[in-house]
Order: C-alpha cells, then structure tokens, then sequence
C-alpha cells in the first residue's frame, strides 16, 4: 500500500463524517467479517424516557417515583436521567440522598429520608434478599417483550415498584444495518440490558446474533470469544462500559456522540453519531485498498 493512496482514503473519510485515527486503520479494516454493535446509545438513541411506573400491590405510585427519582438523581446513567427527570416533572423539589453508591451495570443504592432506597437490574436486588412481587414480575415480561427496559425501586427491605423506561432506535440503524450486511458482514448486538429488550430491538433492524444482559466488564472477554473463535472483529460503541471492548477489537469505531472514553478507545469516530457512517468506513477501507493494488 503506497501511503498516498492510504491519505486520500483518509481525506475522503473526513468528508463522509469519519475521523480516523492514522491511515494504518484502513488497511485493517480490510479482514473485518463481524461487526458488534453496542446497543444503547449506537444502535438506539440512548436517551430513555420514563414511559410507566407499576406500584407493587399496596403500593403508591407517587411515593415510588419520589424517593427513586431522588436517588437516581445522583446517578448519570440514562435509565437514572429518565427517572430523575419524570420526578422533577412532578414534584417541586427531589428528596436529598446520602450514601449514595452506584454498581456499574447492575443499579445504584443511597439513603433517602432515612431508609435504604435500591434501584436496579432483578438480579442485583435479589443478591441484597429482596424477592421481587408475582404482580411486577409479570408487568417487567410484557415491557420487556416490548422492547423495554424495567428496573425496580425498594426499600425497607420490600421491592416497591416497577420503573419502564423506553429508548429510541435511531431512524437510520436499520438502513445501516443492510448496509453492513450487503458488505457481507454479520452483525451482532452487544448490550447490558435485558434479553428481551435486546431481541425487540434487534428484530427491529434486523439483526440476527443477541448478546445481552453483559456486564460491563465482561463486554471486552465477548468480543475475544468472537476473536478466538476465528471472526476478525469491528466493534461499535458509545459508552464507558464500551471502552475495554472498542480497544480489544481488530476496528474500533466510537459514535462521534459518546463519552470520551469510548472515542479514545477507538481508531476510528463516527462524527455524526450515525451508524450508517461505520459501513462507509469499511467501504472505504475496500475501494481505497482496491486503488492502491
Ligand atoms: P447498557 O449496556 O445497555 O448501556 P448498563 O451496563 O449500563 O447497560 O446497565 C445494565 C443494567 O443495569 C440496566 O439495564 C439496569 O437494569 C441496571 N442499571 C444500571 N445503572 C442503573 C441505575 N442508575 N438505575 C437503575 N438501574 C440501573
Ligand atoms: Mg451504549
């Protein structure tokens, strides 16, 4: 490869919205044949909405959002935002917090008005003894087939509500989605959330291959799964979580929208936080190699 040729490659990726790294990435991206794409964030919008609270039985709604809107005002994480955010819209002032810790991946606990509030993922509250009402368990499998993400609120010991929240998937994930596989890619989605949630969502821009309900530090050991079973890895992604897993793969491209963890994780930045941009890369890649022979 003449390194002129590899200049013009990185040039004509400036205009598609593409920052890359050294001109070194392009030839790279040649042997790609999987592309794992985060799901929050990347494939969907990332900006959760509150969309319904189920009280346990016997519960009230109102002081379920209250006290978990005051502790997940503390937390930066989406599903936090989406929940903090519904509260303020109806109370005047949020409860304080005290003690508050985050468990990545998993939810966030603290003292609000004296009690021990959580907020998080089934798995994790029940590691702290709380066992989760019939009447939730129920409302969380009909989100979640819906494509959403449910977590809980608790305290004194008893699981109190259900809080669903609902992400976007950006309007042009599906488009990207065929582009990446007329290039004879195979996509997989790579996520925290739930299994269902994950499915809906890949059903929806049509990906076949769902790894869900990763935590955070295991994302990096998915992808070289991936590597060691012989596939040549491009890895997309947006978050914290997705930094170690961007740097592990053979490509890494960050949504130009996410942290900076995640950019400085990669060689390669969507600018325009929009995926269609990560086959243009690859096609790129192709047509500049091809030139240059
Ligand atoms: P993703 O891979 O989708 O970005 P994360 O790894 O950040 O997801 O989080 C995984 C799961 O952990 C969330 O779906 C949620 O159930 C739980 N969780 C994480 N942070 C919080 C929080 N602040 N409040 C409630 N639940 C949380
Ligand atoms: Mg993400």
């Amino acid at each position: 490869a003449t390194p002129t040729a590899l200049m013009v490659g990185t040039g004509r990726g400036a205009q598609l919205g593409l920052l890359i790294r050294g001109p070194e990435v392009l030839e790279s991206t040649r042997r790609i044949d999987t592309v794992v794409l985060d799901k929050t964030g990347t494939v969907t919008e990332g900006k959760m909405r509150l969309v319904d609270l189920i009280p346990a039985d016997g519960e009230d709604a109102a002081e379920v959002l209250r006290l978990a809107g005051g502790l997940e005002d503390a937390s930066e994480h989406p599903i936090a935002t989406a929940i903090a955010d519904a509260a303020r819209g109806q109370l005047s002032a949020l409860p304080a917090v005290t003690a508050f810790a985050n468990t990545q991946g998993r939810g966030v606990t603290g003292q609000v008005e004296g009690r021990t509030v959580r907020a998080g993922r089934v798995a994790w509250l029940e590691e702290h003894g709380l066992v989760l009402p019939e009447e939730l368990g129920r409302a969380r499998k009909e989100a979640e087939a819906e494509g959403r993400t449910v977590v809980f609120a608790a305290w004194d010991e008893r699981v109190r509500g259900a809080l669903v929240v609902a992400d976007t998937v950006k309007p042009t994930s599906a488009e990207a989605v065929a582009d990446l596989k007329r290039l004879g890619l195979t996509p997989v989605l790579l996520t925290g959330d739930n299994a269902a949630a994950a499915r809906a969502v890949a059903a929806e821009v049509g990906i076949k291959r769902v790894i869900a309900e990763v935590h955070p530090e295991d994302k990096v050991a998915e992808v070289q799964r991936l590597q060691q079973a012989g596939q040549v890895v491009a890895m997309v992604g947006d978050g914290v979580n997705d930094a170690a897993a961007l740097a592990q793969a053979d490509l890494g491209l960050a949504m130009g929208t996410g942290t900076d963890a995640a950019i400085a994780a990669s060689d390669l930045t969507l600018v325009r936080g929009d995926l269609r941009a990560a086959a243009d890369a690859i096609r790129l890649a192709r047509r500049t190699l091809r030139t240059i022979k």
